[in-house]
């Protein structure tokens, strides 16, 4: 949560709050906006640091499943890994460019 000046009358309020609780100004249009665009950047980010932790975890566990012999699993396990990572961060570029 941060605080931003009400552009009616200056009083520092909440982002999140809907209208100047000093002046009842509407805080709508550009700060909301705003708060938008982090948000959803900050969610992609989010999105692509489960999406590489996940695949680590595949390649994780196709690499423990090479150790107990499974080398079949060991291959689909580490490719998922490889292709969950590769999707993450095509997706991010995709939105970021
Ligand atoms: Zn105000």
């Amino acid at each position: 949560m941060a605080l931003i000046k009400c552009p009616e009358c200056g009083r520092e309020i909440s982002d999140k709050a809907e209208a100047c609780p000093g002046c009842a100004c509407p805080m709508s249009a550009e700060p909301d906006y705003v708060g938008r665009e982090a948000q959803t950047t900050e969610k992609t980010s989010k999105e692509w640091k489960t999406g590489q932790l996940v695949g680590g975890g595949f390649i994780i566990v196709g690499l423990l499943s090479l150790s107990s012999g499974a080398a079949e699993g060991c291959v689909v396990f580490c490719l998922l890994g490889v292709a969950i990572i590769i999707g993450c961060k095509t997706a991010a570029w995709w939105y970021h460019g």
